[in-house]
């Protein structure tokens, strides 16, 4: 099996200004760049001298989009898509490029989700989540400069999107002990490991993450790599995923995917602690708090009860995935206690 990752990886103040050499590199004759309106403007002037044949503005990041984007330019002669902004432009990108055949180069402008350099791209179709398999960046481009810009928000998801790897993690081993699942280690490990070199430094109170920005994008595009490495989210997305779906599901709160997974993740992680011994869910929320992530349901909308039929939802979804949920069955009292023991609810 041939493995793609990202050939150029930059990753610095005015990483930017890199572009038209990736594209030089890659012998790139004919890119087409999609992006914001509001992202156009402030990247112009850096990128003056990318000779781009097509810019196209992404208005709303739907399927539909990707697919009037593809009409709209002749097939066959668009070799290289760069897509530059935040998830809705990375994943209409990431569609594009792989309907046309092009390489995709990667440029986040926020560090929200470990989309950025993932081989999956994701939409709601009709209130419905729907991901998308795809070819992997061959560069990715995260400019700090910019990147630190984004609403904090957004900064604070990306940490929790990639400590959500942990108890991704975590499943995918449960799956290979109890299911004969295949498992590999080198993925996991590039899943894991800077998930937890976050945890452990988010756990100083003097913890700054806008410093950390750069760990924080290190991981986030390793996240990527490790589910391009075995071809499918597992790495990063387990039954702290199937949360944040059944939220999704439900139309229930209004935190982000990487709010939602966070607090997934001290939730699942409980039971880890719990049943298996293997667990530490007092660092997970202390990391999450010293990070400005949300650790309580009601600072994402969420009422008790909201929660608690959310976490009974997630059984119900992607059951072919084995996960904790699946291994404990676990109930509406187990989750009762887990969210009063761990203080997601008051
Ligand atoms: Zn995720």
């Amino acid at each position: 099996m041939e493995v793609k990752i990202p050939s150029y990886v930059y990753l610095q103040k005015d990483a930017i200004t890199k572009l038209s050499r990736v594209l030089e590199k890659i012998d790139s004759q004919n890119p087409i760049m999609l992006t914001g309106r509001t992202t156009k403007q402030l990247v112009e002037r850096k990128i003056e001298n990318v000779p781009f044949t097509g810019i196209f503005i992404v208005e709303k990041g739907s399927i539909l989009q990707a697919r009037e984007i593809i009409v709209g330019v002749s097939y066959g002669e668009v070799d290289t898509v760069v897509g530059i902004g935040g998830g809705k432009v990375l994943d209409v990108s990431k569609v594009v490029a792989t309907e046309l055949n092009a390489e995709f180069v990667s440029v986040p402008t926020t560090a929200s989700h470990d989309g950025i350099a993932s081989p999956v791209a994701s939409f709601k179709e009709n209130g419905e989540p729907v991901s998308i398999s795809t070819k992997p960046p061959v560069a990715v481009i995260a400019d700090t400069e910019i990147i630190k810009s984004c609403p904090r928000r957004l900064i604070h998801s990306g940490f929790g999107d990639l400590i959500s790897n942990i108890t991704a993690v975590k499943d995918w081993r449960l799956s290979k002990d109890l299911k004969g699942e295949s498992y590999n280690e080198v993925a996991a490990t590039i899943a894991s490991l800077p998930a937890y070199l976050m945890v452990n430094r988010a756990k100083d109170p003097d913890f700054r993450l806008e410093n950390e920005i750069e760990t924080l994008l290190r991981g986030l595009i390793m996240s990527g790599v490790a589910i391009a490495v075995v071809g499918r989210s597992r790495p990063a997305s387990g039954a702290e995923h199937k949360f944040s779906h059944a939220l999704d599901y439900l139309g229930y709160g209004y935190g982000t995917h990487g709010e939602q997974v966070g607090l997934g993740t001290i939730i699942f992680e409980y039971f880890y602690e719990k049943e298996y011994g293997d667990g530490d869910w007092e660092l997970i929320r202390e990391a999450l708090r010293n990070a400005g992530a949300p650790t309580k349901a009601e600072q994402i909308g969420l009422s008790r009860d909201q929660l608690i039929e959310a976490l009974l939802y997630a059984k119900k979804i992607r059951k072919k995935r084995f996960t904790i949920l699946e291994a404990l069955d676990l109930s509406k009292e187990d989750f009762e206690k887990a969210i009063e023991e761990t203080r997601v609810v008051d």
